[in-house]
């Protein structure tokens, strides 16, 4: 696919993603915030079958993995201890004529400045922590510094002990969280494929240190089956494992789940052997003994952690731009329905004849098991068109022939095809399509 027809399909799902009321511009009425976004009906409904899909898969279906929320602000030594304070820095570059700013590593100094083309403009690469500072209480001074958590993990780490004690679990086990996290990234954008603020889902899970190679394979293998149940193509995925140069602080061994975006192989997912190296410090700068006794072996030692990272925002631009299809005659985001914002849409054909009120008490019944959208104005060809848009599997018409023999069209987003089904029926039809899933 040529470059310019790449960004045309970005450009494209950012303006479906506001039409269809997915994604908006933060404080858009003041022209709008760098990098924030907010997420409009079907984009809420959206990113909350991702979230739940996750929670599913790591807490409800199995019984090693409990579930967490800790709080944004956090002690500040906690980000002294995991190294964010020294070491949470991305290399920084500006140009001295138009003032634009760069992450070093993506720039090529001895070629023109990319936004307004002056050679050897320039400064000196510099460090930049990405955390956001703020104060607690009124008094705005360096002791009472606070930093919004660039990661959720840290959360988890500090209740280690405090989860195990209260869930009496034994080692191997984890810990599940999804939040908001922060990061004063330098060069935010492709929407929301880099935010400053977003939410994470990670799992971190503590094993025996000899153990921990075997539990990173499997962690490897389970992340990437997960794609099958958001519908991912699965030739648009693939792992990409960090070299020596690119792990983390405080990573052993580190892969991405990467997609392959309109702009390129990026990664949508981290799953790191973190070893030690958290717990340790922890126990160092809280004085506090984080090691686990294991009553079998009488041993007591301080657990490897693997951890699970991925963005839920990311997560959900994936699923867009997998989805999104243009055919001869539409646009539609072919979304697996698990994922899908709304389940199925009710349309009377004619806005009379008893149509529409035969119609909502269609609605009504299927009230509180999917989520569910009413449309009775326009063509009924344009009405599916905007469903098709906002990924809807199924549209049930009421016409005529409802009234003949109490039968419903109920239409398929993806082969358009109509079958038409008895009234009675609509609910079990939709559940053995959508919650078989
Ligand atoms: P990147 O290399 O893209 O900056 P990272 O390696 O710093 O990401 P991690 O710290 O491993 O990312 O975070 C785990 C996940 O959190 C990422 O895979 C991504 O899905 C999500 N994430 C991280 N930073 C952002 C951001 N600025 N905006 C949206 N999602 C993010």
């Amino acid at each position: 696919m040529a470059n310019k027809s790449k960004n045309q399909i970005m450009d494209k799902i950012v303006s479906l993603s506001k039409r269809r009321g997915f994604i908006f511009q933060s404080s858009e009425i003041y022209g709008g915030i760098n990098s924030c976004y907010d997420y409009g009906p079907l984009g809420i409904e959206m990113k909350k079958n991702i979230k739940e899909l996750w929670w599913k898969s790591m807490v409800y279906n199995r019984d090693d993995i409990e579930g967490i929320d800790s709080s944004i602000l956090m002690h500040p030594k906690v980000w002294e201890a995991s190294g964010h304070v020294s070491g949470f820095t991305d290399p920084l570059i500006d140009c001295k004529i138009c003032k634009s700013r760069f992450k070093d590593d993506t720039i090529d100094k001895t070629k023109p400045c990319p936004n307004c083309g002056n050679k050897d403009s320039f400064t000196d690469s510099r460090q930049f922590n990405l955390m956001f500072k703020t104060f607690m209480g009124p008094v705005e001074d360096s002791a009472n510094v606070i930093y919004l958590r660039p990661e959720t993990a840290q959360g988890i780490y500090v209740n280690f002990h405090n989860i195990r004690e209260a869930s009496r679990q034994k080692i191997p086990f984890g810990i599940a969280q999804i939040g908001k996290a922060f990061r004063n990234e330098i060069t935010p954008g492709n929407f929301i494929f880099r935010t400053r603020e977003f939410e994470q889902m990670e799992m971190q899970y503590f094993v025996k240190p000899t153990e921990d190679e075997k539990w990173f394979e499997y962690w490897k293998q389970e992340r990437m089956n997960w794609y099958n149940e958001l519908g991912i193509k699965k030739d648009k995925l693939r792992f990409h494992e960090h070299s020596k140069n690119e792990l983390a602080h405080y990573a052993k061994s580190a892969f991405d789940v990467e997609y392959e975006f309109p702009f390129g192989w990026q990664e949508i997912e981290g799953i790191h052997n973190r070893t030690d190296f958290d717990l340790t410090k922890h126990q160092e700068y809280s004085n506090k003994d984080l090691r686990y006794f294991d009553d079998i072996t009488r041993d007591r030692f301080v657990p490897f952690i693997i951890e699970t990272s991925i963005g839920c925002d990311r997560t959900l631009l994936t699923t867009l731009i997998d989805a999104y299809v243009e055919e001869e005659e539409r646009v539609v985001l072919k979304f697996s329905p698990n994922i899908a914002p709304i389940k199925a849409a009710v349309f009377p054909l004619v806005k009379k004849d008893g149509m529409p009120e035969y119609a909502k008490k269609v609605l009504k019944n299927l009230k509180g098991q999917f989520k569910t959208f009413f449309d009775e104005s326009g063509s009924i060809g344009r009405r599916y068109r905007r469903q098709d848009e906002a990924g809807t599997p199924y549209c049930i018409t009421i016409d005529n022939e409802t009234f003949e023999n109490d039968t419903v069209t109920i239409r398929n987003r993806d082969s358009m095809v109509q079958e038409r089904i008895s009234a009675s029926n609509i609910l079990t039809y939709l559940d053995n399509k959508l919650k078989s899933l």
